[in-house]
């Protein structure tokens, strides 16, 4: 087995006996490299195996663990099915049992007659087990894959639990030589295991608590870290200083009233609290919550529009072009006669509204840059390109995210890096998605809330209905009514399920296909009279601007689109969204493609195509019927699929199992609470080296995923 003087955590994975050059690579894909890396790869679950029952005990359906002899072993093939199938019959002293294996051939070579063996799965209403887990048993040796709970990891082809289970039984020795990080007061106040003792419970737990409890560690771990570095940041924020910005009372009072509808009360407190927030030397840090449809541009350019009469300059970033460039329009639109130079910046180039001519032109990114550098710009609009630009901005007031849970926490602190000395940005970040305030806190520090809990007043609701496959000529013909009144329709196509090995670039081929193929149907079989355009990620800018502004002058009636157009885009004459394979999709994405109609008068209509009969995916598409409430719909899948989807999963750039305990408030505050007690002893952490260089990896891991 494993040389144990010769293995060290920081080992690497390939000098362990058995792994051999083949799945390293795999391995890699597991984010395995090391020997502590393999350590560390947690289960998701466990099989529950370890009910171990007499043969003469069991039941049909139920899952159980039997032990017992190997009476016969017999190996034949169905020529029929193309299968090999493989069969025992296994007795103890109370009765014997059948078990058979599809297409595992080479099991006939250890589950040999005679052999004691293990089996654990589920037994059908014949008395069979069918594929059950299995092991031989030994005289000395501990269970791995049965007759306990049995975790399950995730995997890769090529790599199974099964495998997993044995190379980490085989190297769970070296867990004595791991480094705890925690410091041991804080094990003992939280009455936590050790890192060694935690491993070996997470791998071979003796029952449900072990698992627990080591399961309750590794969250724990992650999320002290997190608040480590939060509370860091925040007491350097502290130390920092931003440029107070006046209120200038006249100007917002007559841009107000200009406005062609009236701000709700809710825009209005937002604005007010943004700019006292400004007036002050201590950065912003808020967070604009509002319902899809709320209203938070309007508020921001307040903000954005207040700071720029006064000569500073303000940053505003949105997750995509489409975006950005409608963005760009909107502020143009709502400067009006003001004096403010707009810039906006993609991948696809740079544009220039320049106040005085009072029309936009297109600019090179050096002139653009000299702009900024010499102050003359007062508001500049991009994708992320404005980040990776590497502009200097003299008089930078004030950095705006939209749709900021599209973003990697990366990319936000990308965003409010400072050169030491300089003054700080406020920094303000606009969401749909309702995080709860705990969630906030957890994830982005000592944040301020604004809530837009109030919709405009000319919205009316959006008629959503389930569409089932007989149901979908009616819905068709009732598209067609919708643009003879001279509306608009989006129809999104389906999320693509694809495999875990799946690249982005194959996902986003096969999206393309779908697109295209629904395009065509559309275009040449259900809707030949009507104009229809196309729109997916990997069009090139120039044509996406198109499309969109097409679609936007009302010069195309149905765009046929993938999830591109999920977030923010404003286009009030469409009155119909129908959603392809709708089951496919989280609530909360559901909620924001439901968004994109329902913009201004006209009454609005979401389309939820669906083939599934699935009773769970049914449940969820009646949550959106039933409910408008991005909140409640938010809510609703927090408890279904957890805070990944709700935050945009891994774009969040937290690990997976922090992930997962973002729900537990309590444990949350544990971890903030210990956070704080270390570093008000120890801001720095100079006595916890272990911590402060495991805090350092963390950071790089959470900041560039
Ligand atoms: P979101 O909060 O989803 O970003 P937007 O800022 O895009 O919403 O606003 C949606 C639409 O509502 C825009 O067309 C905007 O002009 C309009 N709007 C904003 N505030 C009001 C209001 N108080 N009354 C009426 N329409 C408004
Ligand atoms: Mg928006």
């Amino acid at each position: 087995m494993m040389e144990k003087s010769e293995i060290s955590p920081d080992s690497p994975i390939e000098n362990l006996k058995g792994v051999s050059v083949k799945i390293i690579k795999p391995l890699a894909h597991l984010g395995i490299h090391s020997v502590k890396d393999l350590l560390l790869h947690l289960p998701f679950r466990y099989d529950d195996f370890s009910r171990i029952k007499y043969i003469g005990e069991i039941h049909p359906d139920e899952t159980a663990t039997i032990r017992g002899k190997i009476v016969s072993a017999d190996q034949s093939r169905s020529w029929k099915k193309n299968m090999h199938i493989f069969q025992i019959v296994v007795a103890d002293s109370t009765g014997s049992m059948k078990a058979i294996w599809y297409n595992q051939p080479f099991l006939a070579r250890t589950l040999l007659p005679n052999k004691i063996v293990s089996l654990s799965g589920k037994i059908n209403k014949d008395g069979i087990m069918q594929n059950p887990a299995h092991e031989i048993v030994t005289a000395l040796g501990v269970a791995t894959h049965t007759g306990r709970l049995v975790p399950v990891y995730r995997e890769t082809s090529g790599i199974t639990s099964r495998w997993l289970r044995y190379l980490i039984k085989n190297t769970l020795p070296v867990v004595d030589s791991l480094d705890e990080i925690l410091p041991l007061p804080v094990l003992k106040q939280e009455g936590l295991p050790s890192l060694s003792v935690a491993v070996r419970y997470v791998h071979f737990p003796v029952n449900a608590q072990e698992a627990d409890l080591a399961k309750k560690r590794f969250a724990f771990e992650e999320l002290f870290l997190l608040q480590l570095l939060i509370l860091q940041s925040r007491a350097n924020m502290k130390q920092s200083h931003a440029p107070r910005v006046p209120f200038n009372l006249d100007f917002v009072k007559k841009f107000v009233t200009a406005l062609p509808f009236l701000l709700t009360n809710a825009q209005r407190r937002a604005a007010w609290e943004i700019i006292q927030d400004m007036e002050k030397e201590t950065p912003m840090n808020r967070l604009l919550e509002g319902d899809v449809g709320s209203g938070k541009t309007v508020v921001a350019a307040i903000a954005a529009f207040n700071a720029a009469l006064q000569g500073y300059q303000c940053a505003f970033m949105a997750p995509t072009e489409i975006l950005a460039t409608q963005h760009f329009d909107t502020f143009i639109k709502l400067a009006g006669h003001s004096p403010f130079n707009i810039s906006l910046l993609t991948g696809s180039g740079a544009r220039l509204y320049d106040a005085e001519l009072g029309k936009a032109y297109a600019i090179t990114r050096a002139e653009l840059a000299k702009k900024i550098t010499n102050g003359t710009l007062h508001i500049l609009i991009g994708t992320h390109a404005l980040i990776t630009g590497g502009f200097t901005f003299p008089n930078l007031a004030l950095v705006i995210l939209d749709e900021q849970h599209r973003f990697g926490v990366a990319q936000r602190a990308a965003l409010l890096e400072k050169k030491k000395a300089e003054k700080v940005p406020h920094f303000l970040s606009m969401t749909a998605t309702p995080i709860p305030r705990t969630l906030a806190l957890a994830l982005y520090g000592d944040l301020d809330v604004s809530l837009l809990n109030e919709m405009p007043k000319n919205r009316k609701k959006i008629e959503t209905r389930i569409v089932k496959a007989h149901e979908r000529k009616k819905e068709y013909a009732f598209i067609s009514s919708q643009i003879k009144l001279g509306r608009q329709a989006f129809v999104i196509c389906p999320r693509i399920e694809v495999a875990e090995t799946a690249t982005p670039r194959t996902i986003a081929q096969a999206e393309v296909k779908t697109v295209k193929e629904e395009y065509r149907k559309l275009s040449e079989e259900i809707f030949p009279d009507l104009r229809i355009a196309m729109l997916h990620g990997k069009m090139k800018p120039k044509e996406k601007e198109k499309v969109m502004s097409d679609f936007k002058n009302g010069e195309t009636d149905i765009l046929v689109s993938t999830s591109v157009v999920e977030v923010g885009v404003d286009i009030s004459n469409a009155s119909v969204m129908a959603i392809e394979g709708s089951e496919r999709f989280g609530l909360a994405q559901l909620h924001q493609f439901r968004g994109r109609v329902g913009r201004a008068e006209h009454q609005s209509y979401c389309l939820l195509f669906t083939g599934s009969e699935s009773a769970e995916e049914n449940r969820r598409l009646s949550a959106m019927v039933k409910s408008s409430d991005g909140f409640a719909l938010a809510e609703h899948d927090l408890k279904i699929r957890g805070p990944g989807d709700l935050l945009g999963g891994r774009q969040s750039g937290l690990p997976d199992l922090t992930m997962a305990s973002l729900t537990d408030v309590a444990l949350i505050k544990s971890a903030r609470d210990a956070a704080a007690q270390i570093l008000a002893k120890d801001p720095v952490l100079a006595k916890f080296p272990k911590l402060k260089k495991h805090l350092a990896q963390f950071n790089a891991k959470v900041h560039f995923e």
